[in-house]
């Protein structure tokens, strides 16, 4: 099976300001790029302009987390039906996300079958912490999270359901996994959503922690990785371009 490749920066809490957003999003989107699919996720408040601005491009822009439930009493978050028209996604369950506003997976759960459920894409990010890689223990975190953060969603679409393996210890330390972890982890991933029912073959596996222009190679090239989510990297736009390019087929 043929899996188009991807590759989405992940802004994070980044630029400083919507009119830096809207810069480096009308760079990334003057950019050329064969045969890779591109994604961007700026922070929130500057969905509506990046949006805006990439309209008339095939990147698409996604949010960075998106709320359980469909509406209500819930201060700062966003809804799905805030999301359409003005993301074609949304990530679900990054790290820092569960980290900082304690998310578990059954509360990923909710989201990923909220997010697909509204006809969204979701890119769901799953990875082991520094103690668990050191402890032989990436197979058996990757199938616990899968399992349980899929266990609401009855349809995985390929075209709407992605999955981004993020090693926490590799994130934002500029340690990133080799090539050979990220693949064994696809692996895992693809087994594990296999186990649970999906047909893991056309599902897109991406890789990401640390990938910059000097490491992308070895992701570029490892089996079963089919792109990369990209955090600090993306700020610079020709630093993300390369990345891009080492994807292309
Ligand atoms: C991320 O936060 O998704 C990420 C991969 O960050 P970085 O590339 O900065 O490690």
């Amino acid at each position: 099976m043929t899996r188009g490749r991807l590759v989405v920066g992940n802004w994070k809490m980044n630029p400083a300001t919507i009119k830096d957003a809207l810069a480096l999003a009308r760079t990334v989107g003057a950019t050329p790029h064969a045969a890779v699919d591109i994604g961007v996720a700026p922070p929130a408040i500057a969905l509506a302009a990046v949006t805006d601005a990439l309209r008339s491009t095939d990147v698409a822009v996604f949010a960075q987390d998106v709320h359980w439930e469909a509406s209500g009493a819930y201060t700062g978050q966003l809804s799905v039906s805030m999301l359409r028209g003005l993301a074609a996604g949304a990530i679900v369950g990054h790290s820092e996300v569960r980290r900082d506003q304690g998310d578990d997976d059954a509360r990923i759960a909710r989201k990923l079958a909220r997010a697909l459920g509204a006809g969204l894409q979701a890119i769901l990010c799953v990875g082991e912490t520094e103690a668990e890689f050191a402890q032989g223990r990436t197979a058996s975190v990757l199938k616990m999270q899968i399992a349980r953060d899929i266990s609401e969603v009855s349809d995985l679409s390929p075209e709407r359901f992605i999955v981004a393996y993020e090693p926490i210890w590799a994130i934002g330390t500029g340690r990133p996994a080799s090539g050979a972890h990220a693949s064994a982890a696809a692996q895992t991933i693809r087994a594990a959503l296999d186990a649970s029912g999906a047909s893991a073959d056309g599902i897109r596996v991406l890789y990401g922690g640390s990938v910059s222009a000097a490491s992308v190679s070895e992701f570029a090239a490892a089996d079963g990785i089919d792109g990369a989510l990209v955090g600090g990297a993306s700020l610079k736009a020709d630093e993300f371009a390369a990345i891009i390019r080492a994807f292309a087929p």
